[in-house]
Order: C-alpha cells, then sequence, then structure tokens
C-alpha cells in the first residue's frame, strides 16, 4: 500500500520504518526543513518508561494548585484543562494505576524489541548509555511512590532501593544536606540521544529506499474516502499567494504523526482525541566543574525533572506549564517561563552542585501531548485510512516505535503483537 505519515519526529520516522519493513511504500510529511525538531529534539534521554515516569499515577498532578507532581498549574485552569486534571485524578489511587499500567506495559515491552531489532540490523550509535538514578526528597513522596515500586517488583524491573547514605555513596555529586528520604537506582535503564536516533533511522531509510520525505512542507488538511485518502499541502512560503491549485497527494492510508498538532488535524474530521498538549522546558547549560558532574543520569521525582549529561553540556528538562486551551496558541507569559526555568535550575543546583553554568544556559521550549488517561493515541481511528501515533507524553522517545509496530500490523492486516484490551485501552477515538 502507498501510504502518507504526518510528521518527522520519533513516531512519524518510526512509523515509516515500521511501515515500510511491512512491505508498504511510504511518504513523510515534515513541515521543517528536517526531521526531529519537536518535541523529539527536547528530550531528556530516557529511552523507556518505568512506573515512576509514567504521566499517570499516585504522583502525577497531586495537587493542581502548584508545581507538585512536575507540572506548574494556573489556578484559574478551567475547561478542557480542569475536566484533563480530575480525569487524570481518577488514577491516583494504586489500584487504578496499577491497572493502567498493565495496559501500557505490552506497549513498553514491544517498544524494546523494536529497538534491540533497529540496533541489531543497523549498528546505529546514538550516544547510547546506562544508568538512572530517580531522587526521592521527603517521606510523603517517598510514601507516594510506593505503589510504583510494587509495579516494578511485580513486573522483575531491575532495581535498587536506597537510602540516602548509599544514594551519596553510590553517586558522588549529591549533597548529603539537606536531607531528602531515599532513592531508586536502575543500572540497566538506557539513555540516549533521541534526535539523533531519529536523523540515523531517516538516513538508513533513505539509503534503503521505500520511504520518500517531503521535507519543508506543511499539511493544511486531511481527506478520507472509501476508497483513497489524501493530504492538502499548503504552499511553499515562496509560493504563497502565487499558487491558486491545492497541491494534494494521495494515498491508500494516512498516519497522523504530529506531535502538539495532532488534534489540530483531525479535528475537522471529527475526530476528538482524548489528549491535553502541555508546554515543557529544557536548559542545556554548558559543564561548570568536571568534578561535580553526576555519572548517572538524575530524576527529581517530584517534580519530573530531569539533569543528564550530553557531551561538554548538562541538559535540564522538565518544568511542565498546564495552561487553558485559547492560552496555548499565545508565547508563555515571561514570568511562567521564568518560573519554569527556575524549577530547572534549582533542581540542578540541589542534585548537582556546581556540575552546570545555569547563568549560560540556553533555554528551549516544546509542547508534548498528555492523555487524561494515561496512555498514548495509537492505531486506527475507526476510518479504515486513518490511523494516529501520538499523545506519547513524557516518554514517546521510544515507545513511539512499539506504537509504530502496531500501526504497520493494523494498515497490514496482520496480527499485532500486543493483547486485544492493550490494543483497545490505545485506540485514538476512545472517549
Ligand atoms: C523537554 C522534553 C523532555 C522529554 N523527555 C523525554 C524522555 O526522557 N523520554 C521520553 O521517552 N520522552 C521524552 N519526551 C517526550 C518525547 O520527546 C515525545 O513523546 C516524542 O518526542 C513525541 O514525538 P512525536 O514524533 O510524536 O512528536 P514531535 O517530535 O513533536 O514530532 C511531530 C512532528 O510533526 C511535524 N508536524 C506537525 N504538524 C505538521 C503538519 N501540519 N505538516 C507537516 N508536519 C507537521 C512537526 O514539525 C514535528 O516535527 C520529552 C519531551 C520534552 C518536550
Amino acid at each position: 500500500m502507498d501510504v502518507i505519515v504526518i510528521g518527522g519526529g520519533i513516531a512519524g520516522v518510526a512509523t515509516a520504518y515500521q511501515l515500510r519493513a511491512a512491505g508498504h511504500r511510504v511518504c513523510v510529511v515534515e513541515r521543517h526543513a528536517t526531521v526531529a525538531q519537536g518535541a523529539s529534539y527536547g528530550h531528556s534521554g530516557v529511552v523507556l518508561p518505568t512506573p515512576l515516569d509514567v504521566w499517570f499515577g499516585p504522583t502525577f498532578l497531586r495537587n493542581g494548585r502548584h508545581s507538585s507532581g512536575g507540572v506548574i498549574c494556573k489556578t484559574g485552569v478551567t475547561g478542557q484543562a480542569r475536566a484533563f486534571v480530575k480525569r487524570l485524578a481518577s488514577l491516583h489511587g494504586s489500584e487504578a494505576f496499577a491497572a493502567r499500567y498493565a495496559l501500557l506495559r505490552p506497549l513498553i515491552e514491544s517498544a524494546q524489541a523494536a529497538l534491540d531489532d533497529v540496533e541489531g540490523r543497523f549498528q546505529l550509535e546514538y550516544e547510547q548509555r546506562e544508568g538512572l538514578l530517580y531522587l526521592v526528597r521527603g517521606n510523603d513522596e517517598w510514601s507516594l511512590n510506593q505503589a510504583a515500586l510494587e509495579l516494578l517488583r511485580r513486573f522483575e524491573t531491575p532495581h535498587h532501593v536506597l537510602t540516602p547514605h548509599e544514594c551519596v555513596a553510590a553517586e558522588h555529586t549529591i549533597p548529603a544536606d539537606p536531607p531528602f528520604a531515599g532513592a531508586v537506582r536502575f543500572d540497566q535503564a538506557r539513555i540516549a540521544n533521541c534526535p539523533l536516533f531519529v536523523k540515523q533511522l531517516k538516513q538508513t531509510l533513505d539509503t534503503l529506499g521505500g520511504v520518500q520525505f517531503e521535507t519543508g512542507r506543511t499539511v493544511s488538511a486531511i481527506r478520507v474516502e472509501n476508497q483513497r485518502a489524501a493530504v492538502e499541502l499548503a504552499p511553499r512560503p515562496d509560493e504563497a499567494g502565487k499558487r491558486r491549485d491545492v497541491e494534494v497527494i494521495s494515498a491508500d492510508a494516512v498516519v497522523v504523526a504530529a506531535g502538539a498538532q495532532t488534534p489540530k488535524l483531525l479535528a475537522p474530521l471529527g475526530l476528538k482525541l482524548p489528549v491535553y498538549p502541555v508546554r515543557v522546558h529544557t536548559l542545556n547549560a554548558p559543564v561548570a566543574h568536571e568534578e561535580c558532574v553526576p555519572n548517572t543520569t538524575l530524576v527529581d521525582a517530584a517534580r519530573r525533572i530531569v539533569v543528564t549529561r550530553t557531551n561538554h553540556r548538562l541538559r535540564i528538562a522538565g518544568g511542565a506549564v498546564l495552561q487553558r486551551t485559547k492560552q496555548l496558541e499565545q508565547a508563555l507569559p515571561e514570568a511562567l517561563t521564568e518560573e519554569a526555568l527556575a524549577l530547572l535550575g534549582e533542581a540542578s543546583r540541589d542534585w548537582a552542585p556546581g556540575a552546570a553554568r545555569i547563568s549560560a544556559a540556553l533555554a528551549w521550549e516544546g509542547m508534548k501531548l498528555l492523555s487524561a488517561d494515561g496512555l498514548p493515541a495509537v492505531g486506527n481511528t475507526g476510518h479504515p485510512r486513518l490511523y494516529v501515533n501520538a499523545g506519547h507524553g513524557p516518554a514517546g522517545w521510544a515507545l513511539a516505535l512499539g506504537s509504530a509496530r502496531l500501526i504497520a500490523a493494523q494498515v497490514s492486516g496482520t496480527a499485532p503483537d500486543l493483547p486485544a484490551d492493550t490494543i483497545e485501552a490505545l485506540a485514538p477515538a476512545r472517549s
């Protein structure tokens, strides 16, 4: 079949890869001049989520008023944003959390298998390394994390629970004072450069053939009919106002993997995804003192801020901001940007003092889609020619590869490697 994939982030390029592997011809349309320029660029490197970093459960958005749970919510959040927070709160209980994670788990396993397969075939080098340390500040936070620890045991995920003393001994940069509650160490958790992987996968596809990349082109509308699907392309910047006809590419199916733009592209077709966009920030700071740089990637568990080394810099990512829908099209007010960046600076100073020169850091802001029920929106939409791979929240790095496998199986009419209840729970048209 001929398939159009909208979006050249990890989700779009992974989808193209899996569709090609299943024998289809693919055209990826990306509005930027190259791939991995959206949320995939801002990644903090954690390849696959553990129960401690999924975007639902006892710790997530625990307190809707401030930065607790990793999200800055301004009071007065109304309408859709409020409904979103309320729905996520229904997953605070440990049973609801465990049931939801059990649905996500097969997708994590499929993503791991997909990544291993790509690595085995093409020997890609994208700055992979191992080691992750979740740091827990207070005892209240520690007790909220017990449900996640229970899931780690249940799914036999290798990890070590550390006392503050053991933690300071294991990672010399962490100060013993002020006191903190403890940590969870994952020696085998993988960290890697997501945009580098996306670019290498594109390069691999360029070499293999069968996937065409239309970069610098924006999809302005999707058309789906019984016999055919198509996308309309906005005029190139140098053609604006000159072209009268609409440029259209048609195919047998369309996969929307357009990151935060996905709901906007689907809305005219009457499809509403159960997702909500949040802004996220990164600081890229030069290393200040080599001996203060942590060996492991650190996660401030309650604030969901990741501190990781990339070459000669420290990348500090997090500072999510939840806003009302009508504020999303506007630039973030300066005070909120400062608040988000201050949280990042604080986390870096608290857990790796002296490591980063925050005053010389470059700031970046991106948008990611979180779903109200904690799972991404993946698979067929109900229309036989329309598919979605989006809404992976803070965990799309490798998860999108597993999602891409599901889409390739659905497009091909072959049996997916996921259980039926997971496929149902991921369905983009779920309410
Ligand atoms: C700061 C930050 C840290 C993160 N850390 C991690 C982490 O450690 N681990 C993890 O697993 N995940 C992490 N994530 C989340 C992860 O990066 C995302 O889940 C993932 O990158 C989403 O990929 P995507 O392809 O769906 O979206 P994107 O990367 O945003 O790609 C969508 C693409 O679609 C294109 N597009 C949009 N509209 C159109 C259109 N109309 N026409 C043509 N092209 C279009 C965009 O230009 C873009 O390139 C992080 C995200 C952020 C922002």
